[in-house]
């Protein structure tokens, strides 16, 4: 999601919680959409809906987005346990999330 698109500045965090012993420097930190981030908060792992096993979140820094991930729509599937962890935990189909989507793939802003 382009940051652009948003009203809101993406926040700087971490994405191995500082509460699970996450560092502060660069190799640990992203941007990220405000309501990706307070769904992730100190999460890093989660339960698939098919396997119900606990499985780690995507990282967007050792893993490739369409390895996990399809678009469907303006929807987001979850190919893998990890893909469909993080649409759960993340919320990644909120009706909001969608329609923003939906509005941004119309206006082309939005590419898979
Ligand atoms: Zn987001």
């Amino acid at each position: 999601m382009p940051q652009a698109v948003h009203v809101l500045t993406f926040p700087i965090d971490h994405v191995i919680a500082r509460q699970h012993g996450g560092e502060t420097h660069a190799e640990n930190l992203a941007m990220s959409c405000v309501r990706c981030n307070s769904c992730k908060g100190p999460n890093i792992a989660g339960i698939d809906p098919r396997s119900r096993s606990l499985t780690r979140l995507f990282n967007p820094r050792i893993d490739h987005w369409a390895e996990h991930f399809a678009l469907r729509d303006a929807t987001i599937l979850g190919l893998t346990s990890v893909g469909r962890t993080t649409v759960i935990v993340l919320q990644l189909n909120h009706p909001d999330s969608v329609a923003l989507r939906l509005s941004l793939i119309a206006e082309g802003v939005f590419t898979h």
